[in-house]
């Protein structure tokens, strides 16, 4: 590859990581060369990346994603197929949001979405439920993941807005899995 083109190549992958929150080559670096920032089984980025990322952002939509019945599929088909199952999943949320997927937990994944409203982010929910029906499957039934999405508008609201989307996605739950819920929704529901 030519010096013109892997500079145009560096160049236009810093561009994408500043919108997606890159604040300054040292996170650019670490969020593109660093193992350690991964999960081991999906390659999405893992939990203490999620922690440390989501401190520097003021104004972003969380949406927190968890497999619908995976218990059933471990106990029905096996460990080393639910785990296939994981990075399947894995792989159609990445179809759709790249590098804002995060692997938050056993069968518990984010996307976090800078400067996006939270209309915007339940349609990106949407899209994400609708991929994972779509793309993954199970002995000829799909596999599908419920959404929960919450909306943070000034520095130092991490825990509330995680809380938030957390309770919007039992709600999700709740209301009969395979869907997106928003925390505002939710608490015009409750
Ligand atoms: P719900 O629809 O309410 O989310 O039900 P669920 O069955 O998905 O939820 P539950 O929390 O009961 O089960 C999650 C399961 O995920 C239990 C745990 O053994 C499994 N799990 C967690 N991490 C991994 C992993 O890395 N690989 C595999 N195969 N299973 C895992
Ligand atoms: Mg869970
Ligand atoms: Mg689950």
């Amino acid at each position: 590859m030519s010096t013109q083109n892997s500079t145009r190549r560096f160049l236009r992958a810093l561009v994408v990581a500043v919108r997606n929150g890159a604040q300054s080559f040292a996170d650019y670096y670490e969020r593109e060369h660093d193992p350690l920032t991964r999960d081991g089984l999906t390659h999405v980025f893992n939990r203490p990346t999620f922690d440390r990322r989501i401190k520097k952002l003021d104004t972003y939509s969380l949406i927190l994603l968890d497999i619908d019945d995976f218990k059933s599929i471990n106990d029905t088909y096996g460990h080393a197929v639910g785990d296939q199952v994981l990075r399947a999943v894995a792989g159609a949320l990445r179809l759709t949001s790249g590098d804002r997927v995060f692997r938050i937990g056993g069968e518990e994944f984010a996307v976090v979405l800078v400067n996006c409203s939270s209309n915007d982010a339940s349609k990106v929910a949407e899209r994400l439920v609708r991929r994972v029906r779509e793309e993954v499957e199970i002995d000829g039934r799909p596999v599908t993941v419920s959404a929960g999405v919450a909306w943070a508008g000034r520095p130092g609201e991490h825990e509330r807005v995680y809380r938030m989307a957390d309770r919007a996605l039992y709600h999700a739950k709740l209301s009969g899995k395979d869907r997106v819920s928003r925390y505002e929704m939710t608490r015009v529901a409750a």
